[in-house]
């Protein structure tokens, strides 16, 4: 097996993902990494398990998520790494987030309805457990209604953006995303530039506080994780990278084989550590991190 130190970029059932936090310990421990963050979209309550669980197991857990972020009407995914995940503060956050999230899906189930498809909001929270719900919640409905055979048939047909049971997501601004991140005392790294961005758009993000992007992701090709890693340099960002898994047995993304090195985890946590002096903490925290 090829070695694979770091996955940065990990999804669970806490949000869109499939598996459980155990499960996914188990997964990573088989595919031979070594550290992993999750990175829920809106959701650290995957953290805690996953660290209890890698301590039996002997790996590292950096504690993350995945925030939506809006810029220039667009929506860009940015990632905390290292982040104080108990802060009460950020917790209030991503219970706004779900709220509206919830809202959304109201909106997007009665849509779907008024097109003739009969199904019920119950359907779709029943498969989001407790967790914000998801465009990926109401394609994995669709799927057991038997109306499409995969979360990218529903993308496709009902839930890309612009599709017609599309309804944008709240979000803040890409600054305060990111002023939200460091004052749990995490970095910010712009997710997947590979989909969303270009350099204009990292030069910009620099201006308003990004730390870093993602340079190695499921979806870049090597063509893209050069030329972002290039990006990185020239902007003095730091690099980070992981697979995107969602545990979707209909897509191809794999454990173990989208892998950073064990350097870029610790260049990472030690840019945290020399930063949080400037950064403003949040007060209650500023104890315990
Ligand atoms: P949301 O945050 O509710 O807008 O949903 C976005 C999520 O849907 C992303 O995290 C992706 O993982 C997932 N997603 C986007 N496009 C697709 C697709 N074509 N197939 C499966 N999942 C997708
Ligand atoms: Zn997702
Ligand atoms: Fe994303
Ligand atoms: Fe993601």
């Amino acid at each position: 097996m090829q070695e694979c130190y770091a996955d940065l970029h990990i999804h669970t059932n806490v949000s869109d993902g499939f598996i459980s936090p155990a499960e996914l310990v188990i997964q990573l421990k088989n595919a031979g990494v070594k550290h992993f963050a999750i990175t829920d979209h809106d959701a650290v309550a995957g953290i805690d398990e996953a660290v209890r669980r890698s301590k039996i197991y002997g790996l590292n857990v950096v504690p993350g998520v995945e925030l939506s972020a809006e810029y220039n009407k667009k929506d860009l995914h940015i990632l905390g790494y290292f982040i104080n995940h108990h802060n009460k503060r950020f917790l209030d956050y991503l219970y706004l987030f779900k709220r509206r999230r919830f809202q959304r899906a109201q909106e997007m189930v009665e849509l779907l309805v008024q097109q003739g498809i009969k199904i019920d909001l119950k359907q779709v929270t029943k498969l989001a457990g407790n967790g914000p719900l998801g465009r990926p919640h109401i394609a994995d409905a669709l799927i057991k209604l038997e109306v499409v055979g995969s979360r990218n048939e529903a993308f496709e047909k009902f839930l890309h953006k612009g599709g017609s049971i599309y309804v944008e997501k709240y979000r803040i601004t890409v600054k305060e995303v990111i002023e939200l991140i460091h004052s749990v005392g995490g970095a910010a790294f712009l997710a997947h530039p590979g989909l969303d961005a270009d350099e204009n758009i990292i030069s910009e993000l620099v201006d308003v506080g990004l730390d870093g992007i993602e340079t190695v992701h499921s979806k870049h090709t090597v063509e893209m994780i050069d030329q972002f890693t290039k990006i990185a340099e020239k902007f003095s960002l730091l690099t980070s990278g992981g697979s995107d898994f969602h545990g979707d047995p209909e897509d191809n993304v794999k454990l173990g084989e989208h892998c950073v090195s064990e350097d870029v985890v610790k260049n990472i946590e030690n840019y945290c550590i020399k930063h949080r002096d400037e950064w403003v903490i949040d007060d209650a925290d500023k104890e315990d991190i």
